[in-house]
């Protein structure tokens, strides 16, 4: 084991994440073992065989058990959004009252990361740490996310975009509504446009049944490549899920093995079109 990978490991320890994951090397990208923290061991090692016993998706404590009330003051964003450029669309986004996620927002969290990068994750929403530094993913559930693109040798802002379905935090950290994830679709939809990603992984039930209009279970979705207006698609569990539920990380690993896959596979149908 290198220095390296040592440090990288010793990191996520401390940081409290288990299991650590790690891929074997950059060569058999495909091959890819689960460590058990506390005793190191190999205990799991990927095949591309895929469980399709998920669970389902449960509800964040802090959600009410009923759906709140349709919302009804939604217009469509100002502007041509399928035509902007970068700064027009960032500029629209921050300016944005499309939806009454407006009102209780902080800071719109536009999206981050390399602009043309092959690599997509997509989450739900802002939560109180994004909407306060207007960054997606920089509480807990990033610090796992950050964790899990470590664990395939990635990096935010090196080869991969992360944004949201919705740009603006839903209040008490709820759900976004059907219609506030379809007010804000043109954004994300013209982020993608603009990005050309060669792999976009949906992170949770709330970004792949948006992205993929349609409704389905995490469990179902997983470890098929979809399709998003011709961007190839895969679905894994949201990680601020698996900080509630540990046993499911050992899928998510192999959803992240799956999507390794697919990119090398992507960028051997297609080499450096970039
Ligand atoms: N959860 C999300 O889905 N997105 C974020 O940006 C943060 C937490
Ligand atoms: Fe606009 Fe999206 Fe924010 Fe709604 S969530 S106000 S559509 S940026």
């Amino acid at each position: 084991m290198s220095d390296t990978e040592a440090d990288r490991i010793e990191l996520l320890r401390e940081i409290g994440i288990s299991p650590v994951w790690r891929l074997r090397d950059s060569e058999a990208q495909t091959v890819a073992e689960h460590v058990d923290e506390k005793t190191d061991a190999v205990v799991h090692r990927v095949t591309g065989t895929l469980d399709p016993a998920a669970a389902e998706l449960p509800r964040p404590p802090s959600q009410p058990a009923s759906q709140p009330a349709p919302v009804a003051d939604v217009r469509p964003p100002s502007g041509d959004v399928a035509t902007m450029d970068w700064p027009a669309l960032k500029s629209c986004v921050a300016d944005c009252r499309a939806c009454p996620l407006h009102k209780d927002r902080n800071r719109t969290v536009f999206g981050v990361g390399d602009e043309a990068a092959d690599w997509l994750f997509v989450g739900e929403g802002p939560g109180a740490e994004e909407d306060r530094a207007g960054e997606p993913f920089v509480g807990q559930a990033g610090k796992l996310l950050d964790n899990m693109l470590d664990a395939i040798r990635l990096r935010r802002g090196d080869n991969v975009y992360i944004a949201n379905i919705v740009k603006c935090r839903p209040p008490g950290n709820r759900n976004p509504q059907a219609e506030e994830a379809v007010a804000c679709a043109p954004y994300l939809a013209r982020q993608i446009a603009l990005i050309k990603p060669r792999l976009i992984v949906a992170l949770g039930k709330v970004a792949a049944v948006n992205l993929l209009g349609r409704d389905a279970s995490i469990s179902s979705l997983r470890g098929t490549v979809h399709d998003y207006q011709g961007t190839p698609l895969i679905v894994t569990y949201h990680p601020a899920y698996l900080l509630r539920t540990l046993p499911d990380k050992a899928k998510a690993w192999e959803d992240l093995c799956f999507a390794v896959e697919t990119m090398a596979s992507l960028c051997a149908e297609r080499p450096g079109a970039d």
